[in-house]
């Protein structure tokens, strides 16, 4: 029996397209080449970005892919108060900001610093002027304390300086909702998920959910960082950029999906498959064979 544990954990922002099945297919293939467990969740803890039905839409076309999950189905927005007991364990970390957005751009322009997103540490020390909290940051180190490694199993050696990459990050949002980074680092633990097989657009990141892992006490997962599909703009693939749901209409899962986000893996077929079981079970020994699984 193995032990590995993996997920797919899409936002119900719209319906799976290419870029979102492309992560979802490696996050299978990776499974299965294990013989482990591969699981959804859905991550809808912004509520403002969430579209209503798409996260049935979402399950309903891993299904028509022939993508089953071992264990139910979870939703983020039913989990507050795992989240919320994990910003109380981290207490001694975190601190309340009453900074607008404007007010950071800001105080980065009178420090001299470049307009980026890094938070500038303005209400490290407590807020001032009676202002009201507004999110939650958590400290990171100063100085090499700061520096994040990991092994990336495509990309390889992977760093990154959580001071000047990032600055203090946001846990809370002010608008009220958990930030994308606790909740993601609290689910895969609290699942026991061995292995992140995921986009690269996440790969930044990393180095803060390692961080908030060890100062959790949670074991770090195995990391593996996909390509990202975009399209001719070298836009990545969303609803913004008009990707196209396959949960709608008449696609031919086979030819339509499946094949091309193989296609897009570096799966090379050498006959085509017969059908979508045919499909899976080529394509995890193709996937077992290109990262080296036995
Ligand atoms: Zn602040």
């Amino acid at each position: 029996m193995s032990l590995y544990r993996g997920r797919f954990a899409p936002s119900p922002t719209g319906p799976l397209h290419l870029g979102s099945l492309v992560a979802a297919m490696a996050s299978y293939l990776d499974a299965k080449a294990h013989h482990g467990c591969w699981l959804v969740r859905i991550e809808d803890v912004d509520f403002d970005r969430n579209l209503a039905g798409a996260d049935h839409a979402i399950l309903q076309t891993l299904r028509r892919c022939g993508m089953d999950w071992d264990e139910e189905v979870v939703w983020q927005s039913q989990r507050s108060t795992y989240y919320q007991a994990a910003l109380e364990q981290l207490a001694a970390h975190v601190f309340a900001c009453s900074c607008s957005r404007k007010e950071i751009a800001d105080s980065r322009i009178r420090a001299g610093l470049s307009d980026s997103q890094i938070y500038p540490g303005t209400c490290r020390s407590g807020i001032t002027n009676n202002k009201v909290a507004r999110a939650f940051r958590l400290r990171v180190p100063d100085g090499a304390a700061a520096n994040i490694e990991f092994e990336d199993r495509l990309l390889g050696r992977q760093k990154q300086n959580l001071s000047t990459a990032v600055g203090d990050f946001v846990l809370k949002r002010a608008d009220g909702f958990w930030a994308y980074q606790l909740a993601v680092v609290v689910d895969d633990a609290l699942q026991g998920f061995t292995d992140i097989v995921r986009g690269a657009d996440l790969l930044d990141s990393s180095a803060r959910q390692i961080y908030l892992q060890q100062l959790l006490g949670y074991p770090t997962p195995r990391y593996l960082h996909v390509p990202v599909v975009t399209n001719a703009l070298g836009e990545k693939l969303s609803k913004q950029t008009g990707a196209l749901g396959f949960d709608l209409g008449n696609n031919d899962v086979l030819q339509d999906a499946l094949i091309p986000a193989a296609v897009f893996l570096n799966l090379e077929f050498s006959t085509p498959p017969a059908n979508i079981a045919d499909f899976w079970s080529t394509a995890t020994v193709l996937w077992a064979n290109k990262m080296g699984i036995r």
